[in-house]
């Protein structure tokens, strides 16, 4: 009989970038439904917002504790957003990688640039960035009140954020033109699913 032939592969880093309000936290969470990879949960300082959960949507944490971790090297981006740190936390990000789990980072435009700034040939070849982009600034703001967590001053804030983030698109590797829930989903997914069967990625095993 001849042997069995099966594909491993090293694992996939899918980094999701977008203006806030661009419904990347519900894309997410979608995604979240079919755990085919693990979500890096970051660490931030900003407060949590009711229903949000520590060790689920983030890790909250005070300024020094985020500052002791920044200094310990333990983060592989960080960066401020909103006048609060946000950070990814480095170790579990790439034992997944090395065990061939693909993982998917939530993370702002600076953030995405300092992971494509990695020399790390691990994550360099591991790197996939993908920028969602609202349809309009208008549509943007629609949204960002229809979510009610933030002010007039700080939807101002956020919307001049948008616009410059909105400029950087070509930086990354695909873009989605942000629709509806469902195709926002149906777009990440087929991404996700041509970048796994990349030959470049995959290694021919018989048992
Ligand atoms: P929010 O406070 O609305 O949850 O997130 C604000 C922004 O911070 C979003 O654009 C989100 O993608 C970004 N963010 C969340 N976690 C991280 C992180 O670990 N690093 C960076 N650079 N940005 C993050």
């Amino acid at each position: 009989m001849g042997s069995q032939k099966i594909f491993r592969r090293s694992g996939i880093l899918f980094v999701v970038s977008a203006p806030s309000g661009t419904g990347k936290t519900t894309l997410c969470d979608n995604l979240r439904k079919t755990p085919d990879f693990i979500f890096s949960i970051s660490c931030t300082t900003r407060s949590p917002r009711p229903g949000e959960l520590h060790g689920e949507d983030y890790y909250f944490l005070t300024v020094e504790e985020f500052l002791a971790k920044a200094r310990r090297g333990e983060f592989l981006e960080y960066a401020q957003v909103h006048g609060h740190y946000y950070g990814t936390p480095k170790e579990p990000v790439l034992q997944a990688l090395d065990e061939g789990t693909d993982v998917l980072l939530d993370i702002d435009v600076q953030g995405a640039d300092q992971i494509r700034s990695l020399e790390d040939p691990k994550i360099r070849e591991a790197l996939v960035d993908v920028f969602i982009m609202p349809p309009t600034l208008e549509e943007l703001e629609r949204r960002l009140r229809k979510r009610g967590t933030e002010n007039d001053e700080e939807i101002r804030l956020r919307l001049h954020r948008a616009g410059q983030e909105m400029k950087r698109w070509r930086d990354f590797k695909y873009t989605i033109l942000s629709g509806s829930v469902e195709e926002d989903l149906q777009k990440f997914r087929a991404i996700m699913k041509a970048e796994r069967y990349l030959s470049r990625r995959l290694r021919l095993e018989e048992y």
